[in-house]
């Protein structure tokens, strides 16, 4: 349970025996669409008390084999993180601030009771991954390999307590351009039934059962015409804290910026880079508590001018129309916002290596 371990795990490989053929994979990377189709291999690294973390290996895709018992089968001990692999125009792969992932998966596994992976464990294993699937880096425009990390318990004991096994695993999965034919302001609706987190909870890590608590609500943001669903402080239901899987921005006609302070949300490294980006081109950004009224007044007054949502998978995407059992803020047809495609135009420009990189976020992995 050490972040300092100072060697890094030595990997095993086993080629998989039954590659998908150029012909087959091409047709996949022709049609990806989101988390649907799995390259040809995939990473594991256990863990138990006694021996820390050992058996690295790469091997072909395929199930895990669980004991009935496994703790996260029955308590949701489990985290996870997402990140990208993208092709640039000469050939080569990277990714995004790869260390922002290993070390949330390590605040993720000290909330969750799971044993922290070394950083450097962490960085391997993805290259070992993107390197062997190399070819399954699709090239078209925004298309990307999502990486998709995670961790279980898996000791096989009903006691509840933090399990004394787990085991990390990295998948990756083709993914196409998330608004094929153009950038489209997204709907969302109102959670006022519902909470994600609530103070002292699970929300600031990356985790299942923060989803599990979403799918309810998410099932209603599509009753209602919606593509995601907001959601609202748990305690007074009213400051805005994040969609089921987005951050949240706000842009003010006067050039500033403002997005929910960190708490009981999650962290998002697209969200922290965004804030980044805003302030070098002169914002100020706020980490605030906002309310769902500041909102409502603000794009009545003219104040507020644009909203965005962010995360790894759709990068920037426009809030074009709040929905609410009583009220509605915007129109779905609405214009995206020029800083909010701005921004979306620069930080796709860093991953895809069309524009420099200057705050060294990127790395190389093939
Ligand atoms: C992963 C995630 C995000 C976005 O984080 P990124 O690091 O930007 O991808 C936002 N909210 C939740 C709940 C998440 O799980």
């Amino acid at each position: 349970m050490t972040t300092t371990e100072s060697f890094a795990l030595a990997f095993d490989t086993t080629p998989s025996p039954a590659r998908r053929a150029d012909a087959e994979r091409e047709a996949i990377l022709a049609d990806p669409k989101f988390g649907a189709k799995f390259t040809d291999h995939m990473v594991t690294i256990s863990w138990s008390e006694e021996r820390g973390w050992h058996d690295a290996v790469v091997k072909p895709y395929g199930p895990l084999s669980l004991d009935p018992a496994a703790a996260v089968l029955h308590y949701g001990q489990e985290i996870f993180e997402g990140l990208k692999a993208y092709r640039w125009a000469d050939g080569s792969v990277w990714t995004f601030r790869p260390e922002a992932n290993a070390e949330r998966l390590q605040r993720s596994a000290r909330r969750l009771a799971l044993p922290e992976l070394p950083e450097a464990d962490f960085l391997a294993a993805i290259e070992h991954l993107v390197r062997i699937d190399a070819d399954w880096v699709p090239s078209a425009p925004e298309t990307s390999l999502y990486l998709r990390p995670f961790m279980i318990a898996s000791e096989a004991f009903l006691g509840v307590r933090g399990a004394h096994e787990a085991e990390f695993h990295v998948i990756a999965s083709p993914a196409g351009a998330y608004f094929a034919g153009g950038v489209r302001p997204v709907s969302i609706w109102l959670s006022q039934d519902w909470s994600r987190a609530g103070r002292g909870g699970l929300g600031a890590a990356k985790t299942g059962g923060n989803y599990a608590a979403s799918l309810l609500p998410q099932a209603e943001a599509y009753e209602q015409g919606c593509q995601q669903v907001l959601f609202l402080d748990a305690e007074e239901r009213t400051y805005v804290e994040e969609l089921g899987g987005m951050n949240v921005f706000f842009v003010y006609a006067d050039g500033r910026v403002v997005t929910p302070a960190l708490g009981t949300i999650l962290e998002g490294i697209t969200r922290s880079s965004v804030i980044r980006l805003a302030e070098e081109r002169g914002h100020v950004v706020e980490e605030r508590r906002f309310s769902i009224d500041e909102w409502r007044a603000g794009v009545e007054s003219g104040d507020i001018v644009e909203a965005f949502a962010c995360g790894t998978a759709a990068v920037i995407t426009p809030i074009g129309r709040l929905k609410a059992r009583d009220f509605e803020i915007g129109a779905p047809d609405s214009d995206p916002g020029a800083l909010t495609m701005s921004l979306r135009d620069e930080l796709t420009g860093i991953q895809y290596g069309r524009l420099p990189d200057h705050h060294g976020w990127m790395r190389r992995l093939a």
